[in-house]
């Protein structure tokens, strides 16, 4: 990392939530240091300081927290896509399967135009399924994903290589197996 700052031993690991055998990874401690937050933000954000992005889109809820300390590192609007239901204007939708049943996530119609290059962000990429609707939202949109970028990749559950196969450039942080 550009830091050198270790910011994998500021994700907490949780056992057994949210059900047995499950191990969720926490980035509450990592967001609670100042220190570890700045370097995370400016981790995400430095293969695009260059340029090329237009908007950074994030995916609630963590993906608002790192998503717009990206967009003001790159001088850059942010454009929220949220869980259905949330957003108070019109919006495009687009469902995705969870494990159990499906789930919608939107993205307000007017946010993004023809040609916005956009930088999608969120904290964990796992299976890619959240991931995937929201670049699909994004280019029903009309926009172009110009890259997604995580905190946390679990590469073992298969979501980064799935959308890498997909076209889609991913960088990412930190692994857990
Ligand atoms: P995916 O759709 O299977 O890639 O799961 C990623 C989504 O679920 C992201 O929005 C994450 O915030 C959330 N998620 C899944 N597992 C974890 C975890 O261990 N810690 C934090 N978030 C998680």
């Amino acid at each position: 990392l550009r830091h050198g700052f270790d910011i994998k031993r500021y994700i907490r690991t949780i056992p057994d939530y949210p059900k047995k055998g499950i191990l969720f990874r926490d980035i509450t401690t990592l967001l609670a240091n100042l220190h570890a937050f700045r370097a995370a933000v400016d981790e995400l954000a430095w293969p695009f300081l260059k340029g090329g992005i237009d908007y950074v889109a994030g995916i609630e809820a963590r993906g608002f927290i790192l998503g717009g300390a990206v967009a003001h590192v790159l001088g850059r609007g942010f454009v929220p896509i949220r869980k259905k239901g949330k957003l108070p204007y019109r919006v495009i939708g687009q469902e995705y399967a969870l494990e159990y049943g499906v789930d919608t996530i939107e993205i307000h119609a007017d946010a993004i135009s023809a040609g916005d290059r956009i930088l999608l962000i969120d904290d964990l990429i796992a299976t890619g399924g959240t991931a995937n609707a929201a670049i699909d939202l994004i280019r029903k949109s009309g926009g172009e994903v110009v890259a997604a970028a995580f905190v946390i990749d679990l590469p073992d559950i298969g979501g980064s290589k799935l959308l890498r196969d997909k076209g889609v450039k991913i960088h990412t942080l930190v692994s857990f197996e």
